[in-house]
């Protein structure tokens, strides 16, 4: 070997290559915890497949070379088709085949859910565009399966959902092996507030609709149908919308433009204007909002599992440098205030894995009444927490780096602009902690099944304790309603209530107590960067070990 040739000191070996699920005892702890343990072989042969150089090269073309509308073709025709970079099919393709947007609907049954969560989290660490319309089309399923026989074709259109394939011909759903979902809610003159939708929907004669109109994002424009939000004489009203119609023409939705956006680069995100889009109605007419609130339940789960992810992918690119770089005479992990760091980033990624895989088999079908109830108060609140700590883990990842966790080298870039979009779509911050405040009005039975979980872990930690005690007086009946401005509060303390809960239960005590300790404790957290307010008893060494993982 020449000099040139010999391997430059102090550079950490390649990340690439570590098996992602192996690698993470808090993800294989859940695993087994929340009934998934049927599907350890296939995690780990997806946690390798997703660590290939191979895999993280695709993630990286796929984001360098974001897809590009077409408007017209060469001879002036519209053909509004978008390309994508050959990157974004192989990985939707690997993700496709390994079920990630139907295995639990496919094959339901205990632990199914949480099985195809875990599947989510470890995707999530290494692309995350593709998971946009992953998750739009695992969400659309319930839908689609209650409202089936109302629809031409329904059970055809299920049936192309629930095939684990991927097929991105533009052909009518007869003639796909595999079909993806998209959802249109998002106007210009309002998002959140989906009541002010201006598009507007008029009887065909034949049983299918007409929509005039608009949407202002409508990501993953190339889905062979969208479930979109339009009026109706009888009100707001959802329909399916396919791309392709019965005899292979284009359906009559327009492409303008594609978002020029922070992250989430490699997915299309566009504008659309309906110019008689044909489209059948999902759902009683006037009952839009409540059909595909079912939907958007399923993509909030996402969005906390996803957020889990990114945190997780972030840390473990951390710890690896970390483990390798030394830095004035000693490796970076066992600098004390770098210990420090690592050690409060860890907790966080222990507790958001423990909170999104704990809310997923929530979601199991059959899912029990209490497990349902649990779901309709837990499912925004850990989407809201989730979703606010990942940009800060990102950002505190990338600094463990030094300034190459600021190049585009490794994901650390990506996944730090990659982190803010959780938070916004589905619900933003304030429209997610209203709709925890909402539950707790409206449906007691949500907080009886959070004080149930919370009573799991009584007296296994006094922080945890008080903390829940405080939270369920709060929430209880005799007291006065939570106001508004007290959301963002009251959606925290529920979400780390139940990380800490499911951690003091079942995560070794050297976690579940440091979790506790500087999440809970009155006043121990408040503003502190990661590695500024843990508390000089906890086992940092421990923590980091855990988050390590072998090797
Ligand atoms: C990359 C990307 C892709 C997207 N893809 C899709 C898609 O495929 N389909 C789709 O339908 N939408 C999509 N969206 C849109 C997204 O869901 C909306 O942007 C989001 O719901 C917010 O709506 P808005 O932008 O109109 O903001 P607004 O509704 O105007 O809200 C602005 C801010 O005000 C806050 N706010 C609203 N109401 C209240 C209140 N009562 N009290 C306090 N604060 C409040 C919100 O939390 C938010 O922070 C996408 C967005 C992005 C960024």
């Amino acid at each position: 070997m020449t000099r040139m040739e010999t391997p430059f000191p102090n550079q950490p070996p390649p990340y690439e290559g570590r098996n992602l699920y192996l690698t993470d005892a808090a993800l294989r702890d859940a695993v087994a915890r929340e009934d998934a343990g049927h599907a350890e072989a296939t995690l780990a042969q997806w946690g390798a497949t997703l660590a290939r150089p191979e895999t993280y090269a695709l993630a990286d073309a796929a984001n360098r070379n974001p897809p590009v509308l077409r408007t017209h073709d060469r001879r002036g025709e519209r053909i509004d088709a978008v390309d994508f970079h050959p990157a974004w099919d192989a990985l939707m393709g690997l993700a496709a085949v390994a079920g990630e947007h139907c295995a639990p609907w496919a094959a339901p049954g205990p632990g199914a859910q949480a099985a195809r969560a875990a599947m989510y989290f470890l995707h999530a660490q290494v692309e995350n565009g593709t998971q946009c319309p992953l998750t739009m089309t695992y969400a659309s399923v319930p839908v689609l399966a209650r409202h089936r026989a109302d629809l031409p074709d329904g059970d055809r259109w299920l049936q192309r959902v629930l095939t684990a394939d991927h097929d991105p011909r533009p052909l009518p759903v007869s003639d796909k092996r595999a079909a993806l979902i998209g959802m249109g809610m998002t106007e210009r003159q309002g998002g959140s507030d989906v009541r002010a939708n201006l598009s507007h929907a008029d009887p065909a004669g034949d049983g299918a609709w007409r929509i005039h109109g608009h949407k202002w994002f409508f990501s993953a424009p190339q889905c062979d149908a969208h479930l979109v939000l339009a009026q109706a004489d009888a009100g707001l009203t959802c329909f399916l919308l396919p791309r392709m119609l019965p005899d292979g023409t284009r359906n009559a939705v327009r492409l303008n433009r594609l978002k020029d956006k922070l992250g989430n680069r490699s997915n299309a995100s566009a504008e659309v204007e309906f110019d008689g889009a044909l489209a059948y109605a999902v759902g009683a007419p006037g009952r839009g909002i409540a059909t595909i609130l079912e939907m958007v339940q399923h993509t909030r789960l996402d969005c906390a599992i996803g957020s889990a992810g990114m945190m997780r992918g972030a840390l473990a690119w951390a710890l690896h440098h970390a483990s390798h770089r030394v830095a004035f005479g000693r490796l970076l992990i066992e600098q004390p205030l770098m210990l420090s760091v690592l050690a409060d980033l860890a907790l966080e990624v222990e507790g958001a894995t423990a909170l999104a895989m704990r809310l997923a088999r929530a979601f199991d079908a059959p899912a029990d009444a209490a497990d349902r109830a649990l779901a309709r108060v837990a499912t925004p609140a850990a989407k809201y927490w989730t979703c606010k700590r990942a940009p800060a883990v990102a950002f505190e990842a990338m600094e463990v780096l030094g300034g190459g966790g600021y190049v585009e080298d490794t994901p650390l870039p990506r996944l730090y602009r990659e982190a803010p979009v959780n938070s916004i779509w589905e619900g933003s911050g304030n429209v997610i902690c209203l709709d925890v405040l909402r539950a707790v009005e409206r449906e007691p039975v949500a907080v009886d099944a959070l004080a149930a979980e919370l009573a799991l872990a009584r007296g296994g930690n006094a922080d945890l304790d008080r903390h829940a005690q405080t939270l369920l007086a709060a929430l209880s009946r005799d007291a006065p309603a939570p106001a508004p401005h007290e959301a963002r509060r009251i959606a925290q303390v529920i979400a780390t209530a139940l990380a800490a809960a499911t951690l003091v239960r079942a995560a070794p005590a050297f976690v579940a107590d440091a979790y506790c300790a500087s999440r809970l404790a009155p006043a121990s957290y408040a503003g502190a960067a990661f590695g500024g307010a843990l508390a000089s008893t906890i086992d940092a060494r421990a923590i980091v070990a855990r988050a390590r993982g072998p090797g």
